[in-house]
């Protein structure tokens, strides 16, 4: 396989953010995000991302979409 690894642990942040993964994907995530600073910041990005969404949803359940949304605004401000 010679297919960029951050493509794997970007396509896995979701469930490892929902901890659906097992322990042997988390640790293969979590040694990933120690040796690489692009994963990390991505995955510092999506757990905030979710810390805000909680917040403004006082708890309710996420409407469908959401999260998307703010992702796609979020990164429009950010670098190109
Ligand atoms: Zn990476």
């Amino acid at each position: 396989m010679s297919l960029d690894p951050c493509l794997g642990v970007e396509s896995q942040l979701q469930p490892y953010l929902d901890r659906q993964l097992t322990p042997g994907e988390v640790s293969m995530i979590e040694q990933h995000l120690g040796t690489c600073a692009y994963c990390r910041e991505r995955y510092h990005f999506e757990a905030k991302l979710r810390d805000t969404v909680k917040t403004v949803c006082c708890g309710d359940p996420v409407p469908e979409g959401l999260v998307e949304r703010v992702r796609l605004h979020c990164r429009g401000q950010g670098a190109a």
